[in-house]
């Protein structure tokens, strides 16, 4: 189960950290974030070294769908009500000028990336007066959109419409590799602790001593302190992509079958959505539900390949970049894109280089960390599920390892102790601890991805406990099979 983009050969640039070492700005995770971040850093004259716990570009970004677009689902809406349509306006330039400065990165490096310049199509079959109401709202904002009701997309009614024009997508990994990354990179060395006073990095073996940290982990590894596990969580994506087709000429969001987005990429077509928060898994079927969107809108489709991955949510829908806490002097952090990565990775990476060159950047506020982003009862219901999933490891198993069918895993009774134990085709047993390391939460089996996923803060881990994503930084406690039966 690899994305589409894993078929690109991607370059090898770090070794791994061998010895300890005490460098300016350390930059820990290599995703479109902290490379973009280590990129614009390097270009304004600062010695950049980018760590990354596996390969760079190898982690949710290897996973996305890469629409670069200020078409965001109903944000405007929201930031305008929330917030005011000057805060929204803002936002919106924030993403429009990322998506400029994609284009002219692209130019500028002459990277064969397949960028596109490409109408964005926002589209309802059950709510059109919401989708009004935020057109109302992207026209005070300034965006270049068109309105239209009873309109067909891609062959299907739909009851509105707003087009959004000269949004952009692109192939993020050969963008990514023609990058010119002229900056000190470590692979393969994974950050497990980080002492934010005296502002050391510790691997297994080494440590590093930094004059300052950015942490662009996705979901921040730091676990206590700035108390980030309050104000985050993660929502897992599904993605397929059908064999050629036809040129979609564009990409497509909408509420179609419970929210789905749609993009061409060489007349295939991607097919993403079905979101969840991660380890709520309510559903064993969702690549084959997204099978059936494609064969019912498609006539031919053919799924040649399916993926899943799953992105930082913030409570007002924005990302989080800046200084990681008033308390820390020169720790920065970027998260919580919301799985509008695209455009928010090039803002967030803008920004941080221009507040540690001390230059004036417009969106500071926007994306500070320090600002209040809670809506309570989006906070209530996440400090819920993690209590309820604190609770827990306090339950006692329904079933044994014995019931369970070949191919399906579950937390059951094994040797009696309570474990994650996964049955593989063979009936050989994988059986790990059933305690995420982040902060100890009971895992649940995803059965669509065969992964032990995390409910309350999103680390996930494959069948062997080996570490996804992040926010864990420890693989889980493999536990030895004693009894073959
Ligand atoms: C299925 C899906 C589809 C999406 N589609 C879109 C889209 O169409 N448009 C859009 O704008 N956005 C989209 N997104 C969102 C976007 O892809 C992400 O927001 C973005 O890629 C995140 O980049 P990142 O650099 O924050 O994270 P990552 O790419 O995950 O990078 C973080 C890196 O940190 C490393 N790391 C973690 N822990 C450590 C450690 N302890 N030490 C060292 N390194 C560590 C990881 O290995 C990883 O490489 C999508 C997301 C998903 C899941």
């Amino acid at each position: 189960m690899k994305s589409v983009w894993a078929e690109t050969k991607q370059k090898k640039f770090g070794k791994s950290l061998t010895s300890n070492i005490q460098r300016d700005i350390v930059i820990v995770g290599g995703g479109i974030a902290g490379v973009l971040a280590a990129y614009f850093l390097t270009e304004s004259g600062k010695k950049v070294t980018l760590i990354e716990a596996g390969q760079i570009f190898g982690g949710v970004t290897h996973n996305t769908t890469a629409h670069i677009t200020a078409q965001q689902g109903y944000i405007y809406s929201e930031l305008a009500k929330n917030r005011s349509i000057e805060f929204a306006s803002l936002y919106y330039k924030s993403q429009m000028q990322a998506i400029e400065k994609f284009e002219n990165l692209v130019k500028k490096l002459k990277i064969d990336c397949d960028f596109e310049r490409v109408d964005d199509y926002l589209f309802t079959i059950e709510q059109p007066k919401k989708l009004k109401k935020l057109y109302d709202v992207l026209t005070k904002v300034g965006a270049n959109v068109k309105y239209s009701e009873n309109k067909e997309i891609l062959g299907f009614p739909v009851k509105a419409v707003i087009q959004m024009r000269n949004q952009a997508m692109f192939h993020p990994i050969k963008f990514l590799n023609g990058l010119n990354l002229d900056f000190e990179i470590f692979e393969n060395t994974r950050i497990l602790e980080v002492d934010l006073n005296k502002k050391i990095l510790y691997t297994a073996n080494h440590n590093i001593i930094a004059d300052k940290i950015i942490i662009a982990t996705n979901y921040p590894i730091i676990n206590l302190k700035g108390t980030y596990f309050l104000k985050l969580y993660k929502s897992q994506s599904y993605s397929v992509i059908t064999n050629p087709i036809k040129n979609i000429k564009g990409m497509y969001q909408g509420d179609l079958e419970n929210g789905i987005t749609l993009r061409n990429l060489n007349n295939q077509i991607i097919i993403g959505g079905l979101d969840h928060r991660t380890g709520r898994n309510d559903s064993e079927h969702k690549f084959e539900q997204l099978e059936d969107i494609a064969k019912k809108y498609f006539e031919k489709a053919k799924i040649l390949n399916r993926w899943s991955a799953n992105d930082t949510v913030t409570f007002d829908g924005l990302a989080i970049t800046g200084l990681f806490s008033k308390k820390y002097k020169d720790i920065y952090i970027i998260t919580g894109f919301n799985k509008w990565g695209m455009a928010n990775s090039m803002a967030s990476a803008q920004l941080i280089t221009d507040i540690i060159t001390e230059k004036k950047n417009i969106f500071e506020e926007i994306f500070s960390p320090q600002r209040f982003m809670f809506s309570l009862s989006s906070f209530f219901i996440s400090l819920g599920v993690s209590i309820k999933n604190l609770i827990k490891p306090l339950l006692i198993p329904l079933n044994t390892h014995k019931k369970l069918k070949a191919d399906t895993g579950g937390i059951v009774w094994y040797n009696f102790r309570k474990r994650a134990v996964y049955k593989d085709a063979q009936n050989k047993l994988h059986i790990c601890s059933p305690f995420c390391k982040h902060m100890g939460c009971q895992l649940t089996f995803n059965a669509n991805t065969k992964t032990w996923d995390c409910p309350c803060h999103g680390s996930r881990f494959d069948i062997d406990g080996q570490i996804i994503t992040a926010p864990t930084v420890k693989p889980l406690d493999k536990i030895p099979q004693k009894n073959k039966k």
